[in-house]
């Protein structure tokens, strides 16, 4: 690749724990290795689910452990201008309709969106209380994944349709629209993130599509779990990063992510130039979920 742009794009409902230190230094590595621009982006776009100083506390922690991203972090709370322009012209192009189904009249189809609304005019309707839906098409959409190799949307039932929302009804922009308007503004050609959203680069596939741009190239880590199965979150209280610990965390998430062991007498700058040289997605392990000892669950 000639010119690889990678980024990290947490979201700000908590400080960052070991999962989520794995991911952001897989993909810094992965950038780094391949002589990439590894970029940050901070995704803000739900505030009852974030957690007040959490953008904060991401930035400081990446900072202690040496993950030193390139330009200015985007906020995705600063771009609601480009996110409606963009909404506009998926209107104007018949890709999107506006969707007042509730909760209630859906919760009958959880395989897919029956379609309901997909006759209303986007320019006509009141969008005030409805929700923008994207309008997908039956194309079998496949891609190779960097480390879980060939991968198939699954076939819906009859009668029902991929359709997800890109504009929430509480006016909320949905990650979906977001996260692909963005990795298409800021050039990312390569994503390296968690295993769990990997059904989402499907719907994201359908954002490039109708957007008329060609999606970046995936590698999907097994996402982390505790020793009682549960993925790390805040949710299940997993523990914050102590940025005092840099080195021993880093250290850690190598051996999660199963790379060559730097040897114990390097520094944290040290460790880091080591494991870019050595970094190898060979050596990555593909299972769903990666338990980590007791110790580190918390
Ligand atoms: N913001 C998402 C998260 O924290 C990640 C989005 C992505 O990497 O595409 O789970
Ligand atoms: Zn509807």
């Amino acid at each position: 690749m000639s010119s690889y742009i990678g980024r990290f794009a947490p979201s700000p409902t908590g400080p960052l724990h070991l999962g989520s230190l794995y991911t952001a230094l897989a993909s810094f590595l992965d950038a780094r290795h391949y002589q990439g621009t590894w970029l940050l982006r901070i995704e803000d776009l739900d505030p009852p689910r974030e957690e007040a100083g959490a953008t904060e506390k991401i930035i400081e922690t990446l900072q202690a452990h040496h993950l030193h991203w390139d330009n200015a972090v985007v906020l995705q709370s600063q771009r609601s201008e480009r996110y409606e322009t963009v909404l506009e012209n998926l209107a104007d192009t018949g890709h999107s309709f506006f969707c007042t189904c509730s909760r209630k009249q859906l919760a009958a189809y959880p395989q897919g969106y029956p379609g309901f609304c997909r006759h209303h005019q986007t320019q006509s309707a009141n969008g005030k209380n409805a929700a923008i839906r994207l309008k997908t098409d039956g194309i079998q959409q496949t891609f190779i994944d960097l480390l879980q190799g060939q991968q198939q949307l699954p076939k819906r039932p009859d009668g029902l349709t991929n359709d997800f929302v890109i504009k929430r009804k509480d006016q909320l922009y949905a990650y979906q629209l977001a996260v692909v308007i963005d990795d298409i503004d800021q050039g990312v050609n390569v994503v390296v993130r968690g295993n769990d959203i990997l059904d989402s680069t499907f719907k994201q596939g359908y954002l490039y599509r109708a957007l008329g741009h060609t999606p970046p190239a995936y590698l999907h880590l097994p996402v982390i779990a505790a020793a009682d199965g549960q993925k790390l979150s805040k949710q299940n209280h997993a523990p914050a990063i102590d940025n005092n610990q840099a080195l021993d965390n880093i250290r850690q998430a190598l051996a999660l992510l199963n790379q060559p062991m730097p040897p114990t007498h390097l520094n944290l700058p040290n460790t880091l130039l080591f494991s870019i040289e050595h970094w190898d997605r060979q050596y990555l392990s593909r299972d769903a979920w990666l338990t980590t000892a007791d110790n580190v669950s918390g």
